[in-house]
């Protein structure tokens, strides 16, 4: 079949190839031919490895512990398809043969404390297909049964087409730093105007905040130049953003200085709830400035490296700030609170992500273009076919 693999952790980019073994399934596995899949930016950390020496370790963890025992995987994790086959142990009615699904492909251990005491997101143990183990960008993925997500159930292939079941895992991150942040009534701050930035505005209006404001750092070195970002604020303001500002001093000077002021001037003095979705080194002391006393700060964005320096005695003691990681999707909480918003009509969700996903499907032989487009911030959401 064909699949998209880490050939090594030592040089970047990714193979493309045909002659890939279909995978074996399981007793109480479920086979699915993939139909759409999604590129995140774990998947471009994975292809410029080089540059992130926390992926590289972190693929290393179940897979040699050592560079020059890696064996390569198929990578993906973001993706919708059919049931192909389902293995001779799994419940019978859970999920048949022609179901329409997506899948946690955090693949949690079932035994450890956290998973026994309601926190399988965080398992100590948890396995993620298409980092630590194959993946989705392939024309076949098998997956444990019970991490199965049918969507059969929230109106199939008419109200949650392809085009979204390829990133639910993506739009789940964001539903669950959102629904942690207990935004209805609340001023919001999101940080970062990538995938996940945006995703978690249009949940946040969807969820009922008050005011939300999004900041992003304009790079014309990186190819984000101020004409790019000004472009992505437009698409933030569709999906219910209020307030955008550049936080680069030197692409808009004083936008910074307004942010702060406006944002001293909110009832609180800063803003109830932060959600760090960019994993910007700067982003962390703006959220520390914005925030109110007593507010909360969500981290879902990953810095490439060990932050150099965050005041925690000004941003986190003297606030009495609440700072907090976010990981994954809560098992399966998340899933079901995100898959009513989006087949909600009335909740705007589907409407407004509309706008994220590219009209182009990539193939998955062409995978090269699809990464560049994503790179270069053309596209979004990015859809690949096998
Ligand atoms: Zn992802
Ligand atoms: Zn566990």
């Amino acid at each position: 079949m064909q699949a998209l693999k880490k050939p090594s952790l030592t040089e970047d980019g990714l193979l493309f190839t045909e002659s890939e073994p279909e995978p074996a399934i399981g007793h109480q596995d479920v086979k699915i031919r993939v139909e759409a899949a999604s590129i995140c930016g774990t998947d471009q950390s994975i292809y410029q490895i080089t540059a992130r020496p926390g992926m590289r370790d972190e693929m290393l963890v179940y897979n040699g512990g050592e560079v020059d025992k890696y064996q390569p995987i198929i990578i993906g994790h973001e993706f919708c398809g059919e049931v192909v086959e389902v293995g001779e142990d799994v419940a019978p009615g859970l999920v048949r043969v022609g179901d329409y699904v997506t899948s946690e492909m955090h693949i949690s251990c079932g035994h450890c404390q956290q998973c026994r005491t309601g926190q399988r997101h965080i398992c100590k143990n948890i396995r993620v297909k298409g980092v630590h183990m194959d993946g989705a960008f392939a024309e076949y993925v098998v997956v444990p049964s019970e991490n199965v997500i049918s969507l059969e159930k929230f109106g199939g292939r008419d109200v949650i087409p392809p085009r979204f079941g390829a990133f639910l895992d993506a739009l789940g991150n964001a539903v669950h730093t959102v629904m942690e942040g207990d935004v209805a009534g609340k001023t919001v701050a999101v940080l970062g105007c990538g995938a996940q930035g945006l995703m978690a505005t249009a949940v946040a209006r969807a969820l009922g905040a008050t005011r939300i404001y999004i900041t992003d750092f304009s790079n014309p070195q990186g190819g984000f130049d101020s004409v790019r970002l000004a472009g992505r604020f437009q698409t933030a303001r569709e999906l219910g953003a209020d307030f955008c500002f550049d936080t680069n001093e030197d692409a808009r000077p004083g936008q910074k200085k307004e942010l702060l002021e406006r944002v001293r001037d909110e009832h609180g003095g800063g803003i109830d709830v932060i959600l760090e979705m960019s994993g910007a080194e700067a982003a962390y002391n703006d959220a520390g400035a914005m925030v109110k006393n007593g507010g909360q700060i969500l981290l879902l964005g990953i810095p490439a490296r060990p932050l150099r320096s965050f005041d925690f005695g000004k941003y986190a003691v003297w606030k009495g700030v609440t700072i907090r990681g976010i990981f994954g999707r809560r098992m399966f909480e998340t899933w079901y609170a995100m898959l009513d918003l989006l087949a909600s009509e009335k909740s705007h969700l589907r409407a407004r992500l509309e706008k994220l996903i590219s009209q182009e499907r990539v193939p998955l032989s062409d995978f090269e273009r699809g990464f560049e487009m994503v790179r270069s911030h053309e596209a979004v959401k990015l859809l690949l076919t096998p």
